[in-house]
């Protein structure tokens, strides 16, 4: 006697489940809760690879990425993770920016290194959602927009309270509650890489404000950001290999539209800041906007309020730093970018600088954090093929210069 084969009308087919991780992936951010179900999933389909396999033999190219992701973490739960993780490194190149493809090679790196505590984010609560704002052209961010890159909205457009509380902004924060981070680009975060991300246990010890974030899993921060990067105006009066092919300076109309994204938002917003960042975007004293604003917040109005100074150093002169008072004794860190040891590399990677004046400018810049001034007096060093081999003399150059530091 024949039996006819069981079917459960009630389970998904190997198809359907595969339909429902891609369903789940078109969003584009990591899920390492999917990726904690697939040993499960692989007990009731194990044919899940070959499914896979047959996808991608007729597949549109819009899905293939996001199937050949799936089919890395399948192969990898099989124990093919070393093969994956090499496999990967092309998509991994090609989409640096795409927190998916990152948080398929973390979860792949994380079962060749199981305990390696830079892999466990559960427990830890990064600071910069709840007290950072990058303000860009067009857009706001939580953290650096490298290694976070959802928006939360446009100051210039909306007011900055509901950008800073956003659907989008929540969203995040709770990525952080729930371990996640699947918004942030876990390949380029510098916290999430040295593992430098504080235990919640240890962050709700630090204040009542960190309490409440952890213990009631908060998502509105009521208060404003504590930290504002202004990174909107490109204006610079150098045109350097390394961020732009050639020249910018906002014209009259991007310019009238700085203006009154200042007047309506940021300088209201700055008065509950205790740090602002001007600027990782150009050069604070090339652009008329940035000088304008710097101008704006004086101890008197903005007394909680502190700098952090990032320029190419050649309009760093005492000229300038004479016509900037609110800039005298309130500055947390000045940072000039130098990108080399001797002056031909120098003109060379920051094109149009003067090395004569930049060493007299770094000069004045030593004396500045030598009076107290300035808190700290940093040199950045952008590391490429054509300065690298100058690494060792900068840290030289720094001493001689009277520089706290170099950030390479
Ligand atoms: S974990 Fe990294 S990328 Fe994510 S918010 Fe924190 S610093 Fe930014």
């Amino acid at each position: 006697m024949q039996h006819e084969p069981v079917v459960d009308a009630e389970r998904p087919s190997s198809d359907q489940v595969v339909d429902l991780m891609m369903s789940v992936l078109s969003d584009t951010f990591d899920h390492p809760e999917l990726w904690a179900m697939v040993p499960d999933l692989l007990e009731s389909y194990p044919d899940l690879a070959r499914v896979l396999q047959g996808r991608l033999q007729n597949c549109d190219p819009r899905s293939r990425l996001n199937l050949n992701l799936l089919l890395a973490i399948v192969v990898a739960t099989q124990g093919g993770a070393r093969q994956m993780a090499e496999a990967l490194l092309p998509a991994v190149a090609d989409c640096s920016q795409s927190p998916l493809v990152q948080g398929v090679l973390f979860h792949i790196q994380r079962m060749l290194d199981p305990d390696n505590p830079k892999y466990q984010l559960a427990g830890k609560v990064c600071r910069a959602p709840f007290e950072q704002l990058d303000i860009l052209d067009s857009s706001a961010h939580l953290c650096c927009a490298s290694w976070l890159l959802p928006t939360i909205g446009n100051v210039a457009t909306r007011d900055w309270q509901q950008v800073w509380n956003s659907v989008d902004a929540q969203a995040i924060r709770s990525s952080m509650h729930d371990g996640s981070y699947r918004f942030c680009n876990k390949g380029a975060c510098p916290y999430i890489q040295g593992n430098h991300l504080p235990a919640a246990e240890q962050l709700r010890n630090e204040s009542e404000f960190w309490r409440q974030v952890v213990d009631d899993r908060l998502t509105v921060v009521e208060r404003g950001p504590q930290s504002v990067n202004l990174a909107y105006d490109r204006t610079c009066n150098l045109a350097c290999p390394s961020c732009r092919v050639q020249p910018f300076a906002a014209d009259e109309r991007m310019r009238a539209r700085f203006d009154g994204m200042q007047e309506r938002a940021i300088l209201p917003m700055l008065k509950h800041a205790k740090v602002v960042f001007i600027t990782g975007s150009g050069d604070p004293f090339a652009s008329k906007n940035f000088r304008s604003l710097i101008e704006q917040l004086t101890p008197e109005e903005y007394p909680e309020l502190r700098f952090q100074v990032m320029t190419n150093g050649m309009l760093f002169t005492p000229r300038q730093w004479e016509s900037f008072p609110s800039l005298h004794g309130r500055v947390k860190y000045l940072r000039i970018s130098i990108d080399a040891a001797e002056g031909a590399t120098h003109e060379k990677l920051r094109r149009g600088a003067r090395w004569p004046v930049m060493l007299e400018n770094m000069a004045f810049a030593g004396d500045l954090a030598r009076q107290g001034l300035v808190d700290s007096f940093e040199l950045a060093f952008t590391v490429q093929v054509d300065n690298y081999r100058e690494m060792g003399d900068a840290v030289d150059l720094a001493r001689e210069v009277g520089a706290n530091s170099v950030h390479f």
